[in-house]
């Protein structure tokens, strides 16, 4: 069982030949909306793998609220802390997508993301504490995020993401001591400890300064992912494929590896599953509706 704490938006997706630098105005292609949001891109990613998943969050009492809901409902999500918030609009992620690299960048309106409570997830029952994975990320009130690790019961795994220039890791101590798993991106990492880590090297000595989680699971991309735990690294290469869209490719991944967890996989093959549920995610377009299932993932993995 795995419950996710966490943020639920809509996507608006613009494919762009370029992307936009302050004062330009870039002609784009037609709208797209998906459902999204970080924590619900990964408790979608889990479900669609078999998982039994829960989720905690807030919409806004509009139309994109009850549409999400139902959305998360439908992929098998147990939706019934999934609450609207009164006076709240649904949290909408802004997207470009390059239609060249697959390259996107992302402005998101929090909206009723922001009402979620440290005691919401006081209300939600045994959920935390039965969860067999919690998994976080924060996009949501730190104050929340830290609550739901308190309250967990089994494995906490924490993706902090978006990064952010505060986030570092002496204002993260109370929570990564509550952290069993961290898996950040090259970008997280590098806010986390206040330099840039230009190569491999530098990403693996980061990851070994950080106090709190047992393991530290650094997503690299098309390189793959860094596997930090008890002083051993190791670098477990991504699958080849060619990227058209990389959103979610890293909620993809978290979902993925808290799957596997939950399942009891040990940590070096939770990983190689999670690089291939994320190359099968970079492939096709948007965030959602781009989350491979455990059929693919298996064929691709050769199983
Ligand atoms: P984020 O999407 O959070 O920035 P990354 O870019 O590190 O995170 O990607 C997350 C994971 O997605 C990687 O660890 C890798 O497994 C997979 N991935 C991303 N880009 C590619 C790619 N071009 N080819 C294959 N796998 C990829």
């Amino acid at each position: 069982k795995i419950a996710v704490v966490g943020s639920i938006n809509l996507d608006l997706v613009v494919p762009v030949p370029h992307h936009p630098v302050p004062g330009e105005t870039v002609l784009g292609g037609e709208l797209a909306e998906h459902p999204g949001g970080k924590g619900a891109n990964q408790a979608v990613a889990a479900a669609r793998l078999g998982a039994q998943v829960a989720m905690v969050g807030r919409v806004g009492d509009d139309e994109a609220g009850s549409v999400l809901r139902a959305a998360l409902q439908r992929e098998g999500v147990d939706v019934r802390w999934v609450l609207a918030e009164p006076g709240f609009r649904t949290g909408r992620a802004l997207i470009a997508v390059d239609r060249a690299s697959g390259e996107n960048s992302i402005i998101v309106s929090p909206g009723a993301n922001t009402a979620l409570a440290p005691e919401h997830c006081a209300a939600s029952g045994t959920v935390l504490r039965d969860a067999d994975v919690t998994l976080l990320q924060q996009e949501i009130p730190a104050a929340t995020v830290e609550a739901a690790a308190r309250l967990a019961g089994g494995t906490v795994l924490l993706n902090p993401a978006p990064a952010r220039s505060t986030m570092t890791r002496e204002s993260l101590r109370d929570l990564l001591d509550m952290v069993d798993i961290l898996v950040p991106n090259r970008a997280e990492l590098a806010a986390m400890v206040g330099h840039e880590l230009h190569d491999l090297h530098a990403v693996a000595d980061a990851a070994r300064t950080l106090r709190g989680p047992s393991a530290v699971v650094v997503t690299l991309g098309a390189d793959g992912a860094l596997l930090c735990e008890e002083g051993a690294v190791l670098l477990v290469p991504a699958l080849a494929v060619t990227p058209v869209d990389t959103t979610a490719a890293g909620d993809a991944y978290c979902g993925a590896l808290a799957c596997a967890v939950a399942e009891g996989l040990p940590l070096h093959e939770a990983v190689r599953n999670a690089n291939a549920t994320a190359a099968l995610a970079t492939t096709r377009p948007g965030a959602q509706p781009s989350l491979p299932t455990r059929a693919e993932v298996e064929k691709l993995l050769g199983h």
